[in-house]
């Protein structure tokens, strides 16, 4: 489904990715694990387009979507994200949030995109709630609510940029339990994240970054107990 080839960004002459080659097929559940600062957002956001990279491409059911052909947009709504920040609309409601991309880029009718995001909201245990503004419901409660509205889009692929980091300890099990039900329901996931337990039992590939460059990569059991790499070797001593 997607294929990164080459990838190198640059900030100045702060290379930040370097020569970054992976693929993900339909149905994927990959992990992005690392210290701070290796790269992993830059990463998502050269995927989804929130930033150019400065060489390599990306390939989108083997169409580039840097070369021109594929439409930005067509693109974009096929890629959702989800943030560390939840990036709500906080003068909207539950509910408007996840209607407000259907009606406005999908160009779906209020009614299609009600019932839609309702399915959704259903989904993550949001329901009860779609009256409530981003500022009376707690940070799990959000970041569930963000996770329907990128769902709303019917994306292909879902980037999660270090979801449960923003949130208390107690509500990080009720995000990863959405995430879980999604990877088990087949849904194409890229998600950076310091949940090891997460990145081993639910993702079928984890990628370790370190100072721009895949170190290692390869199925999470096999990296977990045995990482062949020094820098992985220390990077996960940290979390035992
Ligand atoms: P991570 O998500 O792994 O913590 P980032 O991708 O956020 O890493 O950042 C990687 C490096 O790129 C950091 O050194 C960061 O300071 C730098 N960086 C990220 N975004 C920018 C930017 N817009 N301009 C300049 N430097 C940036
Ligand atoms: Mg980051």
């Amino acid at each position: 489904m997607l294929e990164i080839r080459h990838l190198s960004k640059s900030f100045g002459r702060h290379e930040v990715l370097r020569d970054i080659d992976f693929s993900v097929r339909p149905g994927d559940v990959t992990s992005i694990i690392g210290a701070s600062g290796s790269g992993k957002s830059t990463l998502l956001r050269c995927i989804n387009l929130l930033e150019t990279p400065t060489s390599g491409e990306i390939l989108f059911h083997g169409e580039s979507i840097t070369g021109g052909k594929l439409n930005a947009n067509t693109y974009r709504s096929k890629v959702g994200m989800v943030f560390q920040s939840f990036n709500l609309f906080n003068n909207m409601t539950v509910l408007q949030n996840c209607m407000v991309g259907q009606t406005k880029v999908l160009k779906k009718s209020p009614q299609e995109a009600k019932e839609n995001a309702m399915k959704y909201l259903r989904q993550v245990g949001m329901e009860p709630y779609i009256k409530a503004k981003p500022r009376q419901i707690s940070g799990g409660q959000k970041q569930r609510v963000a996770i329907a509205r990128a769902l709303a889009m019917e994306p292909e692929v879902l980037l999660f940029d270090e979801p449960t980091s923003a949130l208390d300890p107690e509500m990080v099990g009720e995000v990863l339990s959405v995430m879980r039900d999604l990877a088990q329901n087949g849904m194409t996931m890229l998600v950076v994240t310091h949940e090891m337990a997460f990145a081993r039992d639910v993702s079928n590939h984890v990628v370790f970054m370190a100072d721009g460059v895949i170190c290692e990569e390869g199925e999470p059991k096999a990296l977990f107990a045995d990482p062949q790499n020094q820098r992985t070797r220390e990077f996960l001593s940290r979390f035992r």
